[in-house]
């Protein structure tokens, strides 16, 4: 299988080129050059097979050739193996065809472990192999963050840096990064905002001398494979549901579009799907474009469901780069309109096609408490009766822009509830409780460096903690 970019004008990579590399020379983000299919029979055997099983199938064609059977299979074991669950994505029955599909069983509570243990193990696989290293260097608001920095620990070949904006993430995220106290993990507090943390990356990215010096990789989610790890749970889903033979809907609670993507390419491989209903906070730059076929961009504001607070949705790109039938030129054409202008509006037809499947809708704060509290009351003598505030979006939007009710939805639960404490809480007086491999995570020792936005003390810090670790191994 060979990987091309949704703008079309960047070298055409293998998989385990795509996996190391970040962004495309174009600018583009790297997508298969075709979806290998999934027929009717192959889809039905899913219903009833283990997750890391399906997982081999499903992942296998994408990277054919250049990671063998046997390796695949170990690095899926190996991965899921780390999750505190029957299964890393359990469906739990809420009546009416709703559908919790809880994703966060992972070591850091969040559904990215889901991708990231995966992607940890591949990094290392593939470096191993070639005999390289990397240097990982990454920004995070929370959830990335921690997900990465456990995905990637003791991991000899990888050194990471992930830096947060100091003070501005919240204590049980902050602790999930700092209290991971390996060798080649390394935390930075910068003295700035999240956007200081995202531009200091990029800046580092486009720092040829820096370059030179350090084999640089990015495991955010524009990272191709994560994507594709993602794919699997949308299949066991909706076979366990009746697929192929119906179809099933799928709430997501979106922030950089990648969650949904990775349903939309289950599509495209095989699964019948009625609707994505692509569930927003306030910052609803893709409820609008569903509603009107604009895209503009507005600034950010801070919300209960962190994760999900964006400006734009990056993964966005690889479903224009689908809808337009695989017109690199066409992608190109709009996203440098919305480089120059913040703003872009597709065709009558391009938007007919993206709404007979998307959907969108948004909430603030206060409805999210609101449907917290409700889940809770509702489900008051059941044990899992707390949702943090990203699902509580997902639900209510199922609930309320539901197509079709005949069709089961599925509303998938990005977040343990403990990981957004507080703001459950606040909903329901109710304190979640973090699960036994996190208890005490308020007592273990942090380590983490506090540095100034300045790019050289940041390239300095990176030069020193390499030549140390190296030195260590
Ligand atoms: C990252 C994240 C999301 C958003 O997922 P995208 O793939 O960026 O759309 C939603 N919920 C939680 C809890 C997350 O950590």
């Amino acid at each position: 299988m060979k990987f091309v970019s949704t703008r079309g004008n960047a070298p055409v990579l293998s998989f385990d080129e795509v996996l190391l590399s970040g962004l495309a020379a174009d600018g583009g983000l790297y997508v298969p050059e075709q979806w290998p299919a999934l027929s009717h029979d192959t889809l039905k055997t899913f219903a009833s097979m283990r997750y890391e099983e399906a997982a081999f199938k499903i992942i296998r064609p994408f990277c054919a050739g250049v990671i063998a059977d046997e390796d695949l299979f170990n690095i899926i074991e190996t991965a899921y193996g780390t999750f505190n669950s029957d299964t890393p994505a359990p469906l739990r029955d809420l009546g009416d065809g709703l559908w919790l599909m809880e994703l966060y069983h992972g070591p850091t509570l969040a559904f990215k472990d889901v991708a990231m243990q995966f992607l940890g193990g591949m990094f290392d696989h593939v470096l191993s192999k070639q005999g390289k290293r990397v240097t990982i260097i990454g920004a995070t608001s929370g959830d990335t963050g921690s997900a990465a920095i456990e995905a990637v620990r003791g991991k000899d070949a990888i050194d990471i840096f992930m830096m947060h904006p100091k003070g501005l993430v919240s204590e049980v995220q902050r602790r999930q990064m700092s209290t991971v106290r390996e060798n080649n993990i390394h935390n930075i507090a910068l003295e700035g905002t999240f956007d200081d943390c995202q531009d200091m990356v990029k800046a580092m990215f486009n720092d040829p001398a820096f370059r030179a010096r350090h084999p640089l990789s990015a495991v955010n989610s524009i990272n191709w494979a994560r994507i594709m790890a993602q794919i699997v749970y949308y299949i066991t889903a909706a076979t366990q549901l009746g697929a192929p033979d119906s179809p099933v809907s799928f709430s997501v609670p979106t922030g950089n579009f990648g969650n949904v993507f990775a349903g939309y390419a289950a599509t495209r491989m095989g699964l019948p799907v009625e609707q994505f209903l692509v569930a927003s906070n306030s910052n609803d730059i893709l409820t609008r474009f569903l509603d009107s076929g604009t895209m503009e961009m507005k600034g950010v504001s801070a919300t209960t469901s962190p994760s999900m607070d964006i400006q734009i949705s990056s993964n966005f790109e690889r479903l224009l780069y689908e809808i337009t039938g695989h017109d690199g030129a066409r992608v190109a054409e709009l996203m440098e309109k919305f480089q120059s202008t913040g703003r872009y509006q597709v065709s009558d037809d391009e938007f007919r096609e993206i709404t007979t499947l998307f959907t969108g809708a948004c909430f603030d704060d206060e409805r999210v408490a609101a449907e917290i509290k409700n889940y809770h009351a509702t489900r008051h003598n059941k044990p899992d009766n707390l949702i943090d505030p990203h699902t509580a979006i997902a639900l209510a939007a199922a609930r309320e822009n539901r197509r079709d009710p005949s069709v089961p939805m599925v509303v998938l639960s990005t977040a343990h509830p403990a990981k957004f404490g507080d703001t459950v809480k606040s909903a329901t007086t109710i304190a979640p409780q973090l699960p036994d491999h996190l208890s005490d995570l308020f007592e273990r020792e942090e380590s983490y460096d506090i540095l100034p936005n300045d790019m050289s003390a940041v390239e300095d810090y990176i030069d020193t903690k390499v030549s140390q670790h190296k030195a260590s191994v």
